[in-house]
């Protein structure tokens, strides 16, 4: 056996893991290096990645044309800050995203990581009332099974009983919490509470089609359709948080798209750079952009983080973008999709499982329960895959362009791993 490098022992006694019980948890895999669709680890094992890498890998890992672009900007400017400055790479891709997004998605603000672009719409539905004299609109209405982000602000808008920050009931904003309208008796009730409740409200906010952290909980177009119909009829701002569903993985460019509604603000990161630089964007209609122009200066959004519009981040999403135009990526999202549906139905059948179910390059297993999560994760790690199960779902999430030995590969090992029942 060849010994294991020293910067493992050395640096695993100060590293803080994520989400990770560091008294208990099996310890992370040293990773040396990643191509295509495969984690290449330290002893030399190679793993089939079934979630690229938190859904931001969409192309894969180490896409050529990404990495150009990314090199041929750090060249020139990697960052420069976007107080009183700006540069091409931030203009033309808010131009670009605003391209897509479509009309009535027109204001691009960008920022590094996706829970701060969740608070950034939150602080900009929030001052459009301040700024329009309306105090007092200060809570949300959100969904049971959302999950919005790490922060304190998004953390708040979780859900608060069964989402990963449970232990913090009661220390957050308070927030107004349903059931999503998924039918005749539950858009009613929704309807009534906002009768009520609207003038406490400043938006509402949903991750339109899957709700993915809290456990790839799926829904109709039509709830989105109820919820524009229910923020227009009360007067409120609709915010769709597509940090995981954008960029094809529902199988549209964008989730909202399959429902024909749009929201008055929305979110995006995770495969916004294809999965190489953390940047995330909040962009608004021009009606909410239009609140904060004034005389008055305090009623700027009052926000900017210090890497702001990285050039080197806006560079890797051009190029990102360049791929979704130039390559079949939604029909590579809905052949991947077809393959999951087909090779993960046998699960249905098992006694473990008590849901199998797929939306675009998406497909879940549910189980009954999961007694030994690291038992469970070392079985599929065996595989030669790298799936992570949390809560009580296997699921996956694969690179759109995942060619289709890999694919197999994957489908087989949730299926065997599946199969042999609870670890
Ligand atoms: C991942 C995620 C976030 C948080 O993004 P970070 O970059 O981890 O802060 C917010 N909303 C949704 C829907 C997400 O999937």
């Amino acid at each position: 056996m060849t010994r294991s490098p020293s910067w493992i022992e050395d640096g695993s006694r100060h590293i803080w893991l994520p989400y990770t019980q560091m008294k208990t948890a099996a310890p992370p895999l040293p990773v040396v290096r990643t191509s295509g669709t495969r984690i290449e680890l330290a002893d030399g094992r190679s793993l089939v990645d079934g979630i690229a890498s938190w859904w931001t890998a969409c192309h894969g890992y180490n896409h050529p044309h990404i990495a150009d672009a990314i090199r041929a900007q750090l060249e020139v400017m990697p960052h420069v800050m976007f107080g009183g400055l700006t540069h091409e790479p931030a203009l033309h891709l808010a131009q670009r995203l605003a391209g897509l997004l479509g009309p009535g998605l027109d204001r691009v603000f960008f920022t590094e990581s996706g829970s701060v672009a969740v608070e950034v719409a939150m602080k900009m539905a929030m001052q459009y009332w301040l700024n329009r004299g309306e105090r007092g609109r200060s809570r949300f209405l959100v969904f049971k099974g959302s999950y919005h982000g790490d922060t304190f602000g998004t953390m708040a808008v979780c859900d608060p009983e069964d989402g990963m920050h449970a232990l913090f009931k009661g220390l957050l904003a308070a927030h107004d919490v349903a059931a999503l309208p998924v039918d005749d008796a539950s858009m009613v009730a929704l309807d009534a509470h906002l009768a009520q409740h609207a003038d406490k409200l400043a938006g509402i906010l949903v991750e339109p089609l899957v709700q993915g952290a809290g456990g790839m909980l799926m829904h109709s177009p039509v709830v989105l359709q109820r919820l524009r119909t229910l923020a227009d009829r009360h007067g409120l701002l609709l915010i769709f948080d597509e940090i995981f569903t954008g960029f094809g993985r529902t199988g549209s460019l964008f989730a909202f798209e399959q429902a024909g509604v749009k929201p008055d603000i929305i979110t995006l990161s995770k495969a916004l750079t294809g999965g190489t630089l953390p940047l995330a964007a909040t962009v608004a209609s021009e009606r909410v952009f239009d609140a904060f122009l004034s005389d008055n200066p305090g009623h700027a959004l009052m926000h900017g983080p210090t890497f702001m519009g990285n050039a080197l981040a806006c560079a890797a999403a051009h190029a990102s973008l360049d791929l979704f135009e130039r390559e079949p990526r939604l029909d590579q999202a809905a052949a991947i999709g077809a393959a999951l549906r087909e090779g993960l139905a046998p699960c249905k059948d098992l006694a473990w499982v008590k849901d199998v179910r797929t939306l675009g390059a998406i497909g879940v297993v549910e189980l009954t329960r999961i007694d030994d999560m690291n038992r469970l994760k070392q079985r599929l790690i065996d595989q030669g895959v790298w799936v992570r199960p949390f809560g009580r779902i296997v699921y996956l999430t694969p690179a759109l362009t995942m060619a289709p030995d890999d694919l197999e590969r994957l489908i087989l090992a949730v299926n065997t791993v599946v199969a042999a029942g609870p670890p």
